[in-house]
């Protein structure tokens, strides 16, 4: 490949990520989409297809006009990873490049067994043994806790009990892939303004709700990770003085008193559902009307309600994405979260819009592929040294020079 200015390599990048992502395009289009003037993309796609990245497709619909050609990958081969890692079980998926699923699969896993990194390692290997794609162009991680730096992908995580895992090493060393690591809620933010219902807003909130309260901030077109990746923490905002004990170790955190064991603990000690029982018991009585449960809802629903008005307030988001495995009793926390978010906000804020999205566990995996569908996009550089890998390998693989 010829070497090119980093200005047209983003812009390169640009199109080759928008069109994956959002499927076949024309000029006009992509001109709109993101932002460049029309000669500059008849430039580079007139070199991206030169490189034969791109191909040229049958000619569009018509919308009265003359029909316009569009443009689409020339990959049939390149896919990508995407891992969720939870306490007790990882979900594996493998995705094209335009962030299709084309195969899924759960293990079971236990995160506090010494050799679990290991473990992990032999199952993503195993998973990739079986790829539908011939070049896999990388392998994206989502996990909750804390990961500095994407590419390097050493762990902390208080609910896997990591502390300093070398994740990103390990998986790397099994399968000889590039590896992006991040925290599954920007993960998910990543895949929301990709896929989901942030595609188009330039400022919105991922909040999500289940074991824990966590939230993805997308600003100006960027995720907010923080200076040390913590930023979106928001399930430990001091909500209740001398409330109970969280697993951070503070007292009063908003997941100790609306996270899902927190609701549990509760429910249980107010006799509202037995002691051996879960959510989904607590979720169940609320269904059948009892008034108990459907309080507790109600208080959670509050509280999270005005936590997000406060967040609305610093960050002026357009939309707030509400999902996790909470989401699916959002019914009986909505009746309150409604109003006390609209009570909370600024006048001018009054209107921002609430989507709830009841998303599984592939769709989490999902969204740690898109760690490493985006990195075309990824003008900050957070992706470093493993995303100039992907880079490499998704333009090698559509080359076709890649077995
Ligand atoms: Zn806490």
């Amino acid at each position: 490949m010829s070497s090119i200015s980093p200005r047209s390599d983003v812009n390169r990048s640009a199109i080759l990520s928008r069109i994956g992502a959002q499927g076949p395009a024309s000029r006009a289009d992509l001109a709109r989409a993101l932002s460049i003037s029309p000669a500059l993309v008849t430039r580079l796609t007139r070199e991206l297809i030169a490189d034969g990245l791109l191909i040229e497709l049958e000619h569009g619909p018509s919308s009265g006009g003359r029909p316009a050609q569009r443009l689409g990958l020339a990959t049939r081969s390149g896919g990508a990873i995407g891992v969720k890692i939870a306490p007790d079980h990882l979900t594996l998926v493998e995705v094209s490049i335009d962030g299709r699923v084309v195969r899924a699969h759960t293990d079971p896993f236990e995160a506090s067994a010494p050799v679990a990194v290991g473990r992990l390692a032999d199952a993503v290997a195993t998973f990739i043994a079986g790829a539908e794609h011939s070049a896999l162009v990388g392998i994206g991680v989502g996990l909750p806790g804390n990961v500095l730096a994407q590419s390097e992908g050493i762990v902390d995580s208080t609910q896997l009990g990591w502390s300093q895992a070398p994740v990103g090493s390990a998986l790397r060393a099994a399968t000889n892939l590039p590896v992006l690591i991040d925290n599954n809620v920007n993960a998910l933010a990543l895949a929301e303004s990709l896929f989901g219902a942030g595609r188009g807003h330039s400022d919105f909130l991922v909040v999500t709700i289940g074991t824990g309260i966590g939230a993805g901030i997308v600003a100006s077109d960027a995720i907010i990770r923080g200076s040390s990746g913590n930023a979106g923490e928001i399930g430990h905002i001091p909500v209740a003085e001398d409330g109970p004990l969280c697993q951070c170790g503070a007292h009063g955190c908003l997941e100790a008193v609306i996270g899902e064991q927190a609701l549990v603990a509760t429910a249980v000690a107010e006799g509202v559902i037995p002691a051996d029982s879960g959510i989904e018991a607590l979720q169940g009585a609320a269904d059948d009307g009892d008034t108990r449960a459907l309080a507790l809802f109600s208080t959670a629903g509050r509280l999270l309600g005005r936590v997000v008005a406060g967040l609305t307030n610093t960050l002026d988001p357009e939309l707030i994405v509400v999902l996790g495995e909470g989401a699916k009793a959002w019914e009986h926390w909505s009746s309150s979260f409604e109003p006390a978010l609209r009570a909370g906000v600024i006048p001018r804020k009054r209107g921002v819009s609430v989507v709830v999205e009841r998303w599984q566990d592939d769709r989490w995996a999902q969204g740690a592929a898109a760690l490493v569908l985006s990195t075309p996009f990824d003008a900050e550089g957070v992706s470093g040294e493993q995303g100039q890998l992907v880079r490499e390998r998704l333009i090698s693989s559509m080359a076709g020079e890649h077995a």
